[in-house]
C-alpha cells in the first residue's frame, strides 16, 4: 500500500530534497505526537523550535483555539482587509498599539514576508528614497522585497532579485567605519534601515546595544527611517513584548508575525497613523484580501494578552536555566559545544562545527527531541521552546539534549 510519506512527496510541492519527515498525529504544549514510520507507533516529541516560532504559548494554545473556533461559528471572513468593521481586528489592532505606543496603527497582512514587504514599500513611499540597508546574516522573509533584504545570497540567487539598492553591514563591526566606506550615491538615496534586533535565521545573534544606539541615533539625525523586524523576536520571545523594550528603541515601522497569529497565518505592520496615511494617495496604495481576517486576530488577541509579567518571568527562569547548562556543556563536551546565542527565549546552541550540528540534529530525533538547523547560520541549532513551557518539563527535555549531545561527542572525539 502507498504510505502517507510517499503521498506527500508525491502530492505536495517540495523545495527540499530532505524533509523532516515527521508523520503528526497531535500537538499540545511543547509536545507534538506523531512517528516518522507512520504507522502508529507514535511517541511524544519535545518541539525545540515551537514550531519554527509560532507556537510560542505550545502548539493548540487552549485559550487561542477556543477564541477562533467561537470567533468562526460568528463569522469567518467577510470582505477584502479595512471595509468591513470587525470586533476582533479592532481590539486586536488596538491592544497591539497598547503595547507599541500612542499614536499607533496596525495594518495586518498574512506573513512575516508580507509585513517586511509593505514595510519596504512604506520606507520607499514616505521616504521617496529607494535605498535600504540590511545587516549581514539577515533573514526577512521570501517574497521579492523582503529578498532584496536577505543577506544570504544563495536564496536571492536565479530569481532575478534586483538587491542593486541594498548594502549589507556587519553589526560586529564598527558602524561609522562601515558607513564611510559607501558610496555618497548611495547615501543621498537611502530611505530606511532594517534591522531584526536578535537576528533569529543569523543564529540568534543578539546585536551590540552599542552598535544599536549608534545607528538609531544615526537614522535619527539624517531622517532615515528605521525598521525593526520583530517577525520571530515580538510578543515575549526575548523578555518583554518587543525585542526593542530590551534594547530601549522604538523604531519608525515595527513588522510582527509568526506567534501573533495564534498558531494561524500572520503578519502585520506597526507604525505611526501619519506613515500610514501615505498610502491613502492614490487611495487603496496597498490592500490584501485576507490580511485582518477575524478568525485570526481572535486567536492572536488572546496570545497576546498571555504575554503576561508572569509569562516574562517563566521566560527570564527557562533562559537562567538554559545558559547556565550551555556554559556547563561546552567545558564538558569540548568537541561539540562552543556556547550560546541569543536573549531570553531566543536562545542557540552553538557548535563547533558544521557536522557537529548536523549530528546533533539526527541524534536528538532519536532522542525525541525536534531541534533545527538555521538558514544563515549552520554551525547553531535552535532551542526556542515555548515561553510557558513548566521548568520540569524544560529540564527532563535538556536529560534528553544532553544524552544527545554525550553520542555526539563521543562520536567526534
Ligand atoms: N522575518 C523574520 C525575522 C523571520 O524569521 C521570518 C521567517 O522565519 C520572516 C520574516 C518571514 O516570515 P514568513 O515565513 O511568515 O513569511
Amino acid at each position: 500500500p502507498v504510505t502517507i510519506q510517499q503521498e506527500f512527496r508525491n502530492y505536495v510541492a517540495q523545495t527540499s530534497p530532505a524533509p523532516y519527515g515527521l508523520v503528526v498525529e497531535k500537538a499540545e504544549g511543547p509536545h507534538l505526537f506523531g512517528s516518522f514510520s507512520g504507522v502508529g507507533e507514535s511517541r511524544a516529541f519535545f518541539d525545540f523550535t515551537s514550531g519554527i516560532g509560532v507556537n510560542s504559548l505550545g502548539a493548540r494554545n487552549h485559550k487561542a483555539t477556543f477564541a477562533l473556533v467561537e470567533q468562526a461559528l460568528d463569522y469567518g471572513h467577510t470582505t477584502v482587509y479595512g471595509e468591513h468593521v470587525q470586533k476582533a481586528q479592532v481590539e486586536y489592532a488596538k491592544a497591539l498599539v497598547e503595547k507599541w505606543g500612542e499614536g499607533g496603527q496596525v495594518f495586518f497582512q498574512n506573513s512575516g514576508s508580507e509585513a517586511n514587504d509593505l514595510a519596504l514599500k512604506m520606507v520607499r513611499k514616505i521616504t521617496g528614497k529607494k535605498n535600504v540597508l540590511a545587516l549581514t546574516k539577515a533573514f526577512h522573509g521570501r517574497g521579492y522585497g523582503p529578498m532584496q533584504l536577505t543577506w544570504n545570497s544563495l536564496y536571492r540567487e536565479g530569481f532575478g532579485v534586483d538587491d542593486s539598492c541594498t548594502r549589507w553591514i556587519d553589526p560586529f563591526e564598527p558602524l561609522f567605519t562601515q558607513i564611510e566606506e559607501l558610496e555618497s550615491d548611495f547615501l543621498e538615496n537611502l530611505g530606511g534601515v532594517f534591522v531584526e534586533l536578535v537576528q533569529g535565521e543569523g543564529g540568534c545573534r543578539a546585536l551590540p546595544q552599542e552598535f544599536v544606539d549608534e545607528l538609531f541615533n544615526w537614522c535619527h539625525k539624517n531622517n532615515i527611517m528605521t525598521v525593526v523586524d520583530e517577525v520571530q523576536t515580538g510578543f515575549g520571545r526575548t523578555g518583554k513584548f518587543f525585542a526593542q523594550d530590551t534594547y530601549g528603541v522604538r523604531a519608525s515601522i515595527t513588522t510582527i508575525g509568526k506567534a501573533g497569529g495564534g498558531g494561524l497565518p500572520f503578519g502585520a505592520v506597526i507604525s505611526s497613523r501619519r506613515n500610514f496615511e501615505k498610502l491613502q494617495t492614490p487611495a487603496l496604495s496597498h490592500l490584501t484580501t485576507f490580511g485582518g481576517n477575524p478568525i485570526v486576530c481572535a486567536a492572536g488577541l488572546e496570545i497576546l494578552k498571555q504575554v503576561t509579567p508572569k509569562l516574562l518571568k517563566n521566560v527570564e527562569e527557562c533562559s537562567r536555566f538554559m545558559t547556565a547548562q550551555y556554559r556547563i556543556w561546552a567545558e564538558k563536551y569540548p568537541n561539540v559545544v562552543e556556547g550560546y546565542n541569543g536573549r531570553g527565549l531566543m536562545l542557540a546552541l552553538r557548535l563547533k562545527s558544521k557536522e557537529a550540528a548536523w549530528e546533533l540534529f539526527e541524534t536528538a530525533r532519536e532522542e525525541n527531541l525536534i531541534l533545527a538547523i538555521k538558514l544563515n547560520n549552520p554551525t547553531v541549532v535552535r532551542t526556542t521552546i515555548p515561553l510557558n513551557t513548566p521548568l520540569d518539563d524544560l529540564k527532563s527535555a535538556f536529560k534528553s539534549l544532553e544524552a544527545a549531545i554525550a553520542v555526539v561527542e563521543k562520536e567526534l572525539s
